[in-house]
């Protein structure tokens, strides 16, 4: 696939890496990263599951864990906490019928321009793979706050994953390229709406306005702008105010009580 993309084999990829898929006929991809034994910690909205599940198959499984029944090989596949959009699913599922790709990390500038389409890789350095595989099983168990196809989606997870880095002002555009500047992001909306059953080939939407997306791309990739921060896995929730509600509504029951020593 030259430089377009980096298709790998299953055989290929190795426990903390951040692969992807993509899926519809090409038009978005779906991020993961890879924890071995055939595992995928993934970013998901929350209500929508990922692959052909339907929402009423989400309803029909286990209400405590959110494990859908329909996987054949794992009976833990699609294990998530609830509320939490982070999932733990067998690459089968992962995949669906897609095709196994490597997001690549520390590429030079020259090889990221050249890239055609946003989210295949960064200049950024990942980390090694005991902190990647530690970061997601540590957002599987906590989440990862809430699913946001522009602001927090399944790239940004990965990308959070590998590099520990988080953009300082989360209010402003995500850091993936899915969604990372403003040509990209009304290309993504296009690409994900109803429309494209219309369009014969978006890959020739997203060449077309290439030059101008992959400029203001490398502008917003987390491996060059300046307005990143390293933040460990244990600070995220605290950082970016993802507290947990119910620990309030447990201070609350106890905060009537007056404490006599
Ligand atoms: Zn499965």
């Amino acid at each position: 696939m030259g430089l377009l993309s980096h298709r790998v084999g299953r055989n290929e990829i190795k426990p903390g890496d951040h692969i992807y898929t993509w899926r519809t006929v090409f038009t978005y991809s779906h991020h993961g990263i890879f924890v071995g034994g055939s595992k995928v910690v993934h970013f998901t909205p929350e209500h929508n599951w990922i692959g052909n599940l339907s929402t009423e198959a989400m309803t029909n499984s286990n209400p405590t864990t959110g494990i859908p029944s329909t996987c054949p090989t794992f009976p833990d596949c699609g294990f998530r906490q609830l509320n939490s959009g982070v999932a733990l699913s067998c690459l089968d599922c992962f995949l669906g019928k897609g095709s196994i790709y490597l997001f690549e990390y520390g590429v030079t500038p020259q090889v990221f321009l050249a890239k055609v389409r946003g989210g295949t890789c960064t200049t950024a350095q990942s980390d090694s793979p005991e902190i990647v595989i530690h970061r997601a099983m540590h957002l599987l168990q906590n989440g990862f706050g809430n699913y946001d196809v522009f602001q927090n989606n399944c790239e940004d997870f990965a990308l959070y994953c590998k590099t520990g880095l988080l953009i300082a002002e989360r209010l402003g555009m995500g850091s993936s390229g899915q969604a990372s500047s403003v040509i990209g992001a009304p290309l993504a909306a296009l690409l994900s709406s109803p429309l494209k059953l219309l369009m014969p080939s978006p890959v020739g939407v997203a060449t077309v306005t290439a030059g101008v997306y992959c400029m203001s791309r490398y502008a917003t990739d987390i491996g060059v702008r300046s307005d990143v921060v390293k933040v460990a896995v244990e600070d995220l929730a605290v950082n970016l105010g993802w507290s947990r509600s119910t620990e309030e509504e447990v201070d609350e029951g106890t905060s009537d009580e007056q404490m006599v020593i």
